[in-house]
């Protein structure tokens, strides 16, 4: 479970009965001022905690633009009080934290703004909590804890953009909470923090954002806050448990087999037909890669894992062995064919040239045309498949069913 104090019942509420529950006074008040607490019924979930940066780092850059605390990390001691702090470095001390000229002397705080109020780090604003973990050899992590449905809103946005249309989004919505809650329970067995800010878990880039050209922009919105709201508590459960969604960005024609790519991945992650996404500019690809390179780059991998791979003289995929499965890569020198699955072909020559592992290889002249499709590893949820069925007339529950067959959409409450 993920915190005691929580009970969560999977409800049987019909979902007809509950969204006619979501006629919401909130509309009326303007959507840019609404706050993201649970509608009633609906379970008040624990906050999520995201790892900010890859890796643990040296130091930080902090700023908050309203009054704030700094406490121990899980205590309400006040080690700090201020009503606002300019872009400040964090460095660490023997023993403890250095902010500005203070020096706090314990391993772990949390900065935590008043109220509504978020925190920059770096160049990211966050709402939630700034968690600072001190490590070993001098680093620290940063961990953001944000309330879940504050969390939807981001990621909703990072991941989908407005266009794909409402009912895709709350696909998304429903997707990320359901990938989100099934990371933190996994986590919560002695894990500092639940998910990734990136694709490595899902894309999140907090409240407001400075790009690399200056310019500030909006992490979340009243839309994809919106949208948080109005399907707050609903999750994908397969026979009563919640299951870890796993989704992607295009699958270029068909989903890929869940089993074939993720040892936990529960049974709706079936392979389905998709002709959805085929709007996408990567529903069809084509790249190119010099002989050379192509060479350089497997020979690189096949020395790192200490085979002798001599001069390339062909490459061909293998048949896909079953539906939504993976084909086998041979490559050949003068002596010998090596192979490997084409989801690790893909890694060995990059992932953004080889945009999926659904692809065929040609020789033209000194080059190596791989002609694809999709991009990502096409489990689950199609994003652009979202879209397009959203843009046929398909609600977000259709979408779910399509995409996680078997699976039932259904709403936590708290008792
Ligand atoms: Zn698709």
């Amino acid at each position: 479970m993920l915190r005691p104090t929580v009970k969560w019942l999977i409800a049987g509420v019909t979902l007809v009965f509950f969204i006619g529950l979501l006629v919401l006074p909130g509309k009326r008040g303007g959507r840019a001022k609404l706050a993201l607490q649970p509608p009633p019924g609906v379970a008040r979930l624990p906050a999520v905690r995201v790892l900010l940066t890859p890796e643990a780092v040296t130091t930080a850059t902090i700023q908050v633009d309203g009054p704030f605390r700094i406490s121990p990390m899980g205590s309400q001691q006040l080690l700090l009080r201020l009503d606002r702090l300019a872009k400040t470095a964090v460095t660490l001390t023997a023993n403890g934290f250095r902010i500005g000229t203070q020096v706090l002397v314990v391993p772990r705080i949390e900065i935590v703004p008043d109220g509504e109020g978020a925190a920059w780090v770096g160049d990211r604003e966050y709402r939630g909590k700034i968690q600072l973990i001190r490590q070993s050899g001098g680093r620290v992590l940063i961990v953001n804890v944000v309330p879940l449905e504050d969390y939807i809103g981001g990621v909703v946005d990072s991941e989908m953009p407005r266009e794909f249309g409402t009912e895709a989004r709350k696909a998304q919505a429903v997707v990320a909470r359901s990938y989100a809650l099934a990371q933190m329970q996994a986590a919560r067995r002695g894990g500092l923090f639940d998910l990734y800010a990136t694709t490595r878990s899902q894309k999140y880039h907090g409240r407001r954002y400075l790009s690399s050209d200056g310019r500030l922009l909006a992490g979340d919105s009243s839309d994809s806050r919106q949208i948080a709201y109005e399907t707050a508590g609903m999750v994908c459960t397969d026979q009563g448990h919640l299951f870890c969604t796993y989704y992607s960005a295009v699958c270029g024609g068909r989903t890929s087999l869940g089993s074939d790519f993720f040892s936990d991945a529960a049974p709706p992650h079936q392979s389905v037909p998709c002709q959805f996404c085929s709007e996408s500019p990567l529903y069809q690809w084509q790249s190119n890669i010099t002989n050379a390179d192509l060479q350089t780059r497997i020979q690189r991998y096949w020395t790192s894992q200490e085979t002798k791979f001599g001069t390339l003289k062909s490459i061909t995929i293998g048949p896909v062995p079953h539906v939504g499965g993976v084909a086998e890569v041979q490559m050949s020198d003068d002596k010998q064919t090596l192979s490997m699955p084409a989801t690790a072909f893909r890694r060995v020559i990059g992932t953004s040239e080889l945009y999926s592992h659904h692809f065929q290889i040609e020789r033209d002249g000194t080059n190596w045309l791989f002609k694809g499709a999709g991009h990502g590893h096409g489990v689950g949820l199609c994003q652009w498949g979202a879209r397009g069925m959203a843009r046929t007339g398909k609600n977000f529950l259709e979408i779910l069913a399509y995409y996680y067959p078997g699976s039932q959409v259904v709403v936590l409450t708290e008792r």
